[in-house]
């Protein structure tokens, strides 16, 4: 099987776990014997029954779920998949559309996202520390969210910031409690070892086919007397070597909807909206208790019994917040907006320096001292 054919295959797949393609239409575009033979029963099996679930998921919407997660992005389909896994009723909610577009899926194209339909492309405003240029930044504005239009560099995050947060008191945080998480996403190529994991659901993989200036550049980090690396997501040290790419064995991009949200969405408890914008969280006093969405036109709310988890990104996660009342007073009441929380907030605080933590627990009846520190006076 050539690449071209493995990328259309996987698009094709992924029309069926949306429930936009069925089993005769799939059969009749690829053929019987190349259905199984490339995916094997159970792959089809398993988007077939997403895409029949999730059909019925959509006509029988609730008013009610444990927990709601806020985009459908890198970290929203690790935690849609995640929390059904434990059995509790999720609803995950993306702004953008289906993830089977061949930029998405052909590895070698990745660029032609950037500024693309998939992309928010964020206008910036010209700061003098970046020469006041004018720029867009790119967001990915779909099911999978940047790891759906990313260039697929699978690299971590260095051991010292880690063990940095830990020692700060971000308990669970140190490189050693999160090295356990790393291996266990990895489908590493070199095979399992102290710092790789095997047989996990991201292959990863080196560039197969690098261009000729690569090697050209490993060569002269050796001959600058840089040390060069085997591994770079092996033992933390400084060096140059190959990168590390979420690329499939079979040549297509892993982003976290296939490796993660995909294989779940055949679960009952599991509901996902595409196309669908959150733009208000609902808070009841100082609890978020839901969301109003907006799809097709019209507006729903939709509450959460447990969590309202904010997986919207970067930009729009906060941008959420202040439209919901949720902000830096000063700025909330420029535009009109009105505070949601009581005003017993601390001074002084940015709202962009908290952003790491963006689940609202409204168990318990009290909000996180992060939140607090949200609405600024
Ligand atoms: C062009 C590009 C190249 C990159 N290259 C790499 C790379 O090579 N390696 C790497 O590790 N990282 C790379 N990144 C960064 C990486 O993709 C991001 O860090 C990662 O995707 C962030 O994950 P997230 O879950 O926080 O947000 P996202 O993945 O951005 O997910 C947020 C999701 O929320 C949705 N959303 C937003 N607002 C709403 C709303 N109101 N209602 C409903 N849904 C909403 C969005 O549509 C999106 O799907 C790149 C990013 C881009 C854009």
């Amino acid at each position: 099987m050539n690449q071209k054919h493995n990328e259309a295959l996987q698009s094709l797949l992924d029309q069926v776990a949306m429930g936009r393609l069925d089993r005769r239409k799939f059969v009749s575009m690829v053929g019987a014997a190349a259905a199984t033979s490339m995916f094997g029963p159970s792959l089809l099996e398993q988007a077939l029954a997403a895409g029949a679930n999730q059909e019925e998921r959509r006509a029988s919407l609730q008013t009610h779920y444990d927990f709601i997660v806020v985009g459908a992005g890198a970290a929203g389909s690790v935690l849609a998949a995640e929390l059904s896994a434990s059995g509790a009723q999720a609803l995950v909610i993306e702004s953008g559309g289906p993830d089977d577009a061949p930029t998405i899926t052909n590895p070698s194209i990745w660029f032609y996202n950037v500024g693309g339909p998939l992309d928010y492309h964020l206008p910036v405003t010209p700061s003098p520390r970046l020469n006041n240029r004018k720029f867009n930044m790119a967001l990915g504005h779909v099911l999978g969210g940047g790891s759906s239009i990313n260039a697929m560099v699978w690299t971590r995050g260095m051991q010292r910031d880690f063990d940095g947060w830990a020692k700060n008191g971000a308990k669970g945080w140190a490189f050693a409690d999160v090295l356990p998480v790393f291996k266990s996403q990895e489908d590493w190529e070199g095979g399992a070892n102290t710092w790789r994991g095997a047989g996990g659901p991201i292959h990863i993989r080196r560039p197969h086919d690098p261009h000729p200036t690569a090697p050209a550049f490993i060569e002269a980090a050796r001959e600058m007397g840089m040390p060069i690396l085997d591994d770079v997501n092996g033992p933390m040290r400084p060096g140059a070597g190959y990168i590390n790419m979420n690329i499939a064995a079979d040549g297509t991009r892993v982003s976290a909807a296939r490796a993660f949200l995909r294989p779940a969405l055949s679960r009952p408890n599991l509901t996902l909206l595409l196309n669908t914008n959150v733009v208000k969280l609902n808070f009841k006093g100082a609890r978020c208790v839901g969301v109003k969405l907006m799809t097709d036109g019209a507006v729903k709310d939709i509450a959460a019994d447990k969590e309202v988890i904010l997986a919207a990104g970067a930009i729009n996660s906060p941008k959420l917040l202040m439209l919901s009342g949720v902000g830096e007073a000063k700025a909330l009441r420029s535009r009109r907006i009105p505070i949601a929380l009581s005003p017993r907030c601390i001074t002084g605080t940015g709202l962009h320096a908290r952003q790491t933590r963006n689940t609202f627990s409204h168990e318990g009846g009290s909000i996180p001292t992060n939140l607090t520190e949200f609405c600024v006076e």
